[in-house]
Parts: C-alpha cells; sequence; structure tokens
C-alpha cells in the first residue's frame, strides 16, 4: 500500500509525503509526490489515535470481556479513528479484578483490527471521598501482597495502576511499579500539593483525567495548598489525561488546560464506557445503573459522571475548539499516549519502521479510514481506497 497526499502529519510538521506500507509496517516516508500512489488529495493523513484509558464500547467491557467481547470493543472504535487502546478495569473485589486480568492475559489478538496493548487498572486503592462511579465496599488501602500478584503473575499485560498518593501505602506502591516499568498514575485523590510532589519522587509520572475526582486549591487554619489539578497543569514530571467531551471537562476548563500545559505533556483519553458507539439507554456501571445520553453518562442520580462516551476523533476536535493547533491536537491523541505507555518506540509517528498505524482525516477532522498494522479496519462509505 502506497498513500499520498499533500498534508501528512510527520514528526517534523504537516507537509506533503508519500507513505509506503508493507507487511504491517511503515517501511518508506519521503515527499516524492511524482511516484505512483493512491493519492488522498488533501486529506489529511496522520498517526493512528492511540486511546490508553478506555474502559469498553459497543455494549462491552474490558473487565468482563473474554475473546468475543473485547475483539467488539476494539473493532467500535476503529470507526473513530482509534488504532491502540489500553483498556481500563475499575475497583473490584479481589477475586473479580483476577478474574479480569485473566481474562485480558489470555486475550489473542486479531491483526485486522485496533491494536488492545494491555490493562489500566483504575483503583481500587482510591480515597472514598473522590470515588467517583467507584463502589464504596470496592476501594481500599493497598496491600502489597495484592498488588505484587498483578505486576508478578500478569507482566506486561499491566501497563498503568493508578492510586490515590495520600493514603497509608501508596508511595511504597508508586516505587514498586516504576522500578518495574509500570506506569504508576495518580487518580481519585484528595492529595495536596507535597503530597503530589511526594508521589512524583517515588515514580509517578501521570494523571489520571484531570480536574475530574480530583483535590483542588483549598485553605484551612493551617495554612493554604493546591491540589492535585493546580499540579497537574504545574508538574512537567506528570503527563496529563484529559476527557475532552464537553462535560467531563467544560470548554472553559480545556481552554485553561492548553493553554498552560504543555501540548507534549497534554494526554488525550476517552475514558469510554461501553455504550460508546452504541447509543444512550440504561446501562450497569460497575455495578451500579448507568443513564447514558448522546454526550455522556451519568450516574444513577443523573448529577454525577459514571464514564464518558467520548471517542477520540471527538477528543481531537474538540481539543482544537479549545485553541489548539491541529498539529498539537493530533500529538496529544498519539505521540503523547504512545510515549505515555512505553510504546513510542513502535508507534505514535508517522516514520520508518513503525508500526501501519493510520488515520485519514477530511477538513472538519472527521475520520475517513482508519488502517491498524496495514490493514484497513475502518472506511466511510464515500471513500474508496
Ligand atoms: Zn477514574
Amino acid at each position: 500500500m502506497k498513500l499520498k497526499s499533500k498534508r501528512v502529519a510527520l514528526p517534523t510538521g504537516i507537509g506533503p509525503a508519500v507513505v509506503e506500507v508493507d507487511g504491517g509496517k511503515i517501511v518508506r516516508v519521503d515527499d516524492d509526490l511524482w511516484v505512483e500512489a493512491t493519492d488522498l488529495g488533501n486529506a489529511l493523513l496522520a498517526p493512528g489515535f492511540i486511546d490508553i484509558h478506555c474502559n469498553g464500547g459497543g455494549g462491552e467491557t474490558f473487565e468482563d470481556g473474554g475473546q468475543h467481547e473485547i475483539e467488539t470493543i476494539l473493532r467500535t472504535f476503529a470507526r473513530f479513528g482509534t488504532t491502540s487502546i489500553v483498556g481500563a478495569i475499575n475497583s473490584a473485589p479481589r477475586e473479580a479484578r483476577t478474574a479480569s486480568l485473566e481474562r485480558l492475559a489470555a486475550f489473542r489478538k486479531p491483526s485486522d483490527c485496533p491494536e488492545f496493548l494491555g490493562a489500566y487498572l483504575e483503583g481500587p486503592y482510591y480515597n472514598p471521598a473522590q470515588r467517583g462511579a467507584h463502589s464504596r465496599d470496592w476501594i481500599r488501602e493497598p496491600e502489597s501482597e495484592e498488588y505484587g500478584r498483578w505486576v508478578e503473575d500478569f507482566g506486561p499485560l499491566v501497563r498503568v495502576v493508578a492510586s490515590a498518593p495520600e493514603l497509608p501505602g501508596s508511595r511504597e506502591m508508586i516505587r514498586y511499579l516504576s522500578e518495574r516499568d509500570v506506569v504508576a498514575a495518580i487518580a481519585h485523590t484528595m492529595a495536596t500539593d507535597v503530597e503530589v510532589d511526594d508521589a512524583i519522587d517515588a515514580g509517578a509520572t501521570l494523571l489520571s483525567h484531570l480536574y475530574n475526582a480530583s483535590s483542588t486549591f483549598t485553605r484551612t487554619d493551617e495554612g493554604k495548598h493546591l491540589g492535585v489539578a493546580e499540579m497537574g497543569l504545574l508538574r512537567d514530571a506528570l503527563t496529563t489525561e484529559i476527557i475532552p467531551d464537553g462535560h467531563h471537562l467544560t470548554p472553559r476548563m480545556l481552554e485553561l488546560i492548553v493553554k498552560v500545559k504543555p501540548p507534549e505533556l497534554i494526554c488525550i483519553t476517552t475514558d469510554a464506557m461501553q455504550a460508546t458507539g452504541k447509543g444512550p439507554g440504561e446501562y450497569i456501571v460497575m455495578g451500579q445503573k448507568a443513564w447514558v445520553t448522546e454526550e455522556v453518562a451519568y450516574r444513577e442520580d443523573r448529577k454525577r459522571h459514571a464514564g464518558s462516551v467520548l471517542t477520540m476523533d471527538r477528543g481531537v476536535r474538540n481539543v482544537v475548539a479549545a485553541g489548539a493547533s491541529v498539529e498539537d491536537a493530533l500529538k496529544m491523541a498519539a505521540v503523547v499516549p504512545a510515549r505515555t505507555v512505553c510504546v513510542s518506540a513502535r508507534k505514535g509517528e508517522i516514520r520508518e519502521g513503525f508500526d501501519a498505524d493510520l488515520v485519514v482525516l477530511d477538513d472538519a477532522l472527521e475520520v475517513m479510514v482508519t488502517i491498524s498494522r496495514g490493514t484497513v479496519v475502518h472506511q466511510r462509505e464515500d471513500v474508496r481506497l
């Protein structure tokens, strides 16, 4: 397969290029547009989107799914330009968590759909005061015997473990994880600025869903301190995940983030729940009823969120609407997530030797074609490759 376009998102910027794909890899990138190739005209050829925080889609979840269900999720997101996914599993009793990890470990990756990159463990070591949709019954303090099993028994499957760093034993866990190349993320937390810095010292590199389930500036009788939200913007040691769906972050919150945080430290994620790509209605999320509209999922009280129905392409469009350049928004959807979950040696950029994960976007940044490891996994009706 050879594709040429006047607008290819290369590591050096957007410009004309020919991209040759063979055996699932990008084998050649050059700017000789006279060469015989499928001409994409003015359509934008970009690195496929990498979603490092996705709970499910197409009616299925990573925590309950087996082979067929996980494939359904991966195929659902192909429509939205995603070529790789880290599947999130949420707080659960010990046995249920282990069972989810066993199913994910047994998953056989098909070659004709977006790639499953591993698991993102949300909880259960969270602060009850910021539990979000996580059940109070299932969240607890870190137990070294338990998290040690996740890492030792499941190895590279476990990509990210998110926890509240102020809990007793959290700092030891963060150190343990970072020494074993597992990404330690900060989430669902009431941590102060000092506690965030301690977590960074211990090896935390990621902040989950900025401005959601996180502490903020506080004044007490003892004095003032920043919270996790401000520290996520302030510290370059932390890459911050954002959910740019207009609800988890209002347009103004997104505008603030895009203005103050360097683009190379912003990671677009969906935090999508199983209704994504399926439609509105009632669903069960983490054992509780959830109400899903066209734009977001709510807990039963219809006040708090229970995950999003965002897709990466809509996230990119919203980030551009908030003031980011198209180039930066594409980085936040590919190169930053690739680096965050340690796959940047083969994914996230259009580069010779990299996986042929590509997305073709029209002028409105709507997805026309998605290519995962050299295979066309989605093609809009009006497009013929
Ligand atoms: Zn969360």
